[in-house]
Parts: structure tokens; sequence; C-alpha cells
């Protein structure tokens, strides 16, 4: 049996329990094929791929904290330090009642390819907790925030591990964890967090780097197609940070948004969104209440309760940007029968299930995977750790182009490692092809570790 199979079938027994890691691993390791069959004795004698799909380590603790009655919660928190092959553990930290220890690993497994693809010294972490900000009043989230970090504090450092904000987690929770971190070690170290509020060490232009990254890397592939973003018709889910840059920029380059989402529905928006509309959503987000129809109420919009805007509003591009498995063969058959959309453009983690995308693909439809498409928020953040390393403060312009470069040197290592094993035009593959090839080679070049 191939190398590949050997592994995939120990992977699904041991780690049944995991169904997402199980999904993105299968995902992942038969796109590699064509890499690890060029010289399968190699990487089997070396263990190359056992080692890829078990973690380095994995951080469990225990996060009691109060509420504004006096009522004590215990919530679950984990730190999972997936590789340090190419540099220190580096990924966010998600607030969520839906975070599991499995959904955890399965974001850091990404997370060390993501990394890798932005060509930065960063390897693959993330952390998290069950706990739900939604309803919390700032002073609740301050002492969750910082009972955190005090069963964190031990297990991250600048050279060591970085952790920054997910789903759930932002500048704000990123500023009172630094808070107590320094409290804990009595020493100023800032680069052991990114994406913390600027007054307080952060890069300006981190808020906005997932999305407009995004958006970077589609105006290169747009232009591939022999399309521009002016005047397209882009259909987003989610509300929150990710979306919010996403829409920004492509309402400044001339793109019409006619869609946003949220747990609750969705709404419609046919001439597309206002720069004014882009800003409430920044409103939306800092209410915690975590409803679109909010913006349906104040604009007068079309609200859909309890639906997703896939296949049920026209747009040239859709662009998943909340949360994994959004898309999955039902709405891509809806999506391929509406029949407008010609791009899914792949924001969130994992937004799409492997059905999903056999069936838009089948259609003819280009799909940008994510782990390239919204690797520019990790990327600012390495820029972070460097501005924090050389104890400096870089520019907007300084960032702002860095970033170009690094989203569009992204489109073409992927154009080219697609290239290069026989998959020309499949950007999934590619992504995986090249985010892999700097990782096995850095784990063969340290020996068994
Ligand atoms: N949570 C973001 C991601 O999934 C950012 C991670 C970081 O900046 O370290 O890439």
């Amino acid at each position: 049996m191939a190398y590949v199979d050997d592994v995939l079938e120990v992977v699904r027994k041991k780690d049944a329990d995991e169904p997402e890691f199980v999904q993105t691993v299968t995902e992942i390791l038969d796109s590699l094929r064509p890499l690890i069959e060029k010289d399968e004795e190699k990487y089997r004698s070396h263990a190359l791929l056992e080692r890829l799909v078990e973690p380095e380590k994995i951080i469990g603790f225990r996060i009691p904290w109060e509420d504004d009655e006096g009522k004590i919660h215990v919530n679950r928190g984990w730190k999972i330090q997936y590789s340090s092959a190419i540099g220190p553990y580096k990924g966010g930290i998600r607030f969520s009642p839906e975070v599991t220890l499995g959904t955890l690993k399965f974001l850091a497994f990404e997370q060390t390819f993501k990394n890798s693809l932005t060509g930065l010294p960063i390897g693959g972490g993330k952390g998290g907790s069950d706990f739900d900000p939604q309803g919390k009043s700032d002073r609740e989230l301050m002492r969750f925030c910082q009972s955190f970090m005090t069963g964190l504090y031990h297990y991250i450092g600048a050279n060591m591990d970085c952790p920054a904000g997910d789903l759930g987690c932002g500048g704000t929770e990123i500023g009172y964890m630094f808070g107590q971190y320094k409290r804990l070690i009595n020493t100023y170290e800032s680069g052991v967090l990114s994406g913390k509020p600027v007054a307080s060490g952060g890069i300006v232009g981190r808020d906005t780097a997932t999305g407009y990254g995004a958006v970077y890397f589609m105006e290169k592939l747009l232009a591939d197609k022999g399309c521009k973003i002016e005047g397209m018709k882009f259909a987003l889910s989610g509300f929150g940070n990710v979306a919010w840059g996403v829409a920004k920029k492509l309402v400044e380059l001339g793109g019409k948004v006619v869609a946003l989402s949220g747990p609750d529905g969705y709404v419609h928006i046919p001439d597309g969104m206002t720069a004014d509309q882009v800003d409430y959503m920044l409103e939306m987000r800092a209410s915690r209440r975590n409803k679109v129809k909010d913006f349906a109420d104040k604009y007068g919009v079309y609200f859909a309760a309890n639906e997703k805007p896939w296949g049920r509003v026209k747009a040239d591009a859709y662009v998943p940007c909340a949360t994994q498995n959004d898309i999955s063969m039902k709405e891509a058959m809806r999506i391929t029968s509406e029949g407008t959309c010609k791009f899914l453009i792949e924001v969130a983690n994992m937004p799409t299930t492997p059905d999903g995308i056999e069936v838009l693909k089948k259609a003819g439809i280009t799909v940008a995977p994510y782990k390239a498409v919204n690797a520019g928020g990790v990327a600012v953040s390495a820029m972070e750790m460097s501005q924090n390393a050389e104890k400096g403060v870089w520019t907007l312009e300084k960032v702002d182009k860095k970033l170009r470069d690094i989203m569009t040197n992204i489109y073409d290592s992927i154009v080219a490692a697609a290239e290069k094993y026989g998959k020309s035009g499949d950007l999934i593959a590619g992504a995986n092809l090249a985010a892999a090839e700097k990782v096995l080679k850095a784990m063969e070049e340290q020996g068994v570790c």
C-alpha cells in the first residue's frame, strides 16, 4: 500500500473522535501524493508523515473566572504547539463554545501549512477555550482573559510560542492577556503575543491584514483570469473582523459587496455596501450581540432568517469569511444551479467540505484555498514579531507593501507548485504542495525530533 494510505489508515483509527482533524489530514495528505511519490522510501524511512500528523505538544488547563454577580465559572483552555520545524509556534486563540481539542488540532495542523506559505520563519500552533464571549461585560471578559493567561503563560514566549487572536478573540482580549502576562513575568516582552492594540506594541494594519491580504490575493487571481474587482459582485458570510477587512478593501476598489451573514441569517444589499455600511460592521461586532439582522433593521435591506446566502444571492464570487464547513455539498449544489458564481474565495478556515469542493470544481468554479487566501493575517503578525524584536515601530506603508508582496508571492508559489507536480490550475493542491515542501525539508534537516 502507498505510504500516504498507510499513514491515513492510522490517523483514521487513532483520531476517529476528531472528525475535523481527520478531514483536514486526509485532504492534505491526499494532495501531497505527487511530492511523496517522488521519493517514497525517504519519506517512509524518516517517518516524516507519521511525525507530521502528530502535534509536538498539547497543553490543557482549567480557567476559573468570576462573573459580575460573583458566580464562579470554569472553562477549559488548550494550547496546541503543532510544529516548530520552521519557526516558533504561531497561530491564533479562539474563544467559542464550539471549541474542542479536536477543532484546535485541526486548526493548528492547517496553520503549520499556512504559515509556511507566507515564506516567513513561523511554525504552527493554535489555542483557545470553550468560553463564549457573547453577552459578557467588559469586566467579565477581562477577568476571563487574565485567568486564561495565568493558565497559559508558562508555555509561551517570543521565541517559543507567539499566539494572536482568532474567532471571538480580538485586540481587546489580546490587550488584557498581554497585561496579565507582563504582571506574571515582570518583564515587558511584547513579542509574546501579536495582534496587540497599537499603543501596547501592536503593529499598524494588523486589524485589516487578513481581509486586505485576501483581497490582494483575489486581485492577482482575478487578473490571471482576465477579470477585475471593480464592478464585480461579492457575497460574504460573517460580519466579524475578517469579513470587515474584506468588505472595506473590496468597496474601496469598486467591488459590490451584496451579502453579509451571521448565525441568525443573511442580509441582501443588491446595489452593494457603502463605506458607511462597512464601518457599521465594527459597531455590530462591538455590541457582541452576534446578529446580522441589526444591519437589516438599520438600513432597511432584506433579511433572510436562518439561511445562508450561498446560491440564494446572485454574485460573481462567493467569499465565506465565517467558520469551517459553511458550504457543504447541499450549498455547493445550490450555488452551481443558481449559476452566476465563478469564484469561491475561501477566507475562513476550511469553509467548504471536500464533497462541496468537488461539486464546485466540476462546475468550473475556481476555488481559492483558505490557507493561501487568509495568510495575510498571520504574515502581518510575523511583522509584529519583527517590530517587537527590533524595538521599533513600522509604518502602515511598509506593512501594506510587504503584505501585498507576500500575497502576490503566495499566489505565484502555489501556481508554480501545482505546475511542478502535474496539477496545473489546481490552487488547492498547489497550496498544500508548496507549503509541505518547506516543512518536510526542515523536518528532514533537523533529524528525528
Ligand atoms: N488566527 C489567524 C489565523 O488563523 C491569525 C494567527 C496569527 O496572527 O498568529 O491565521
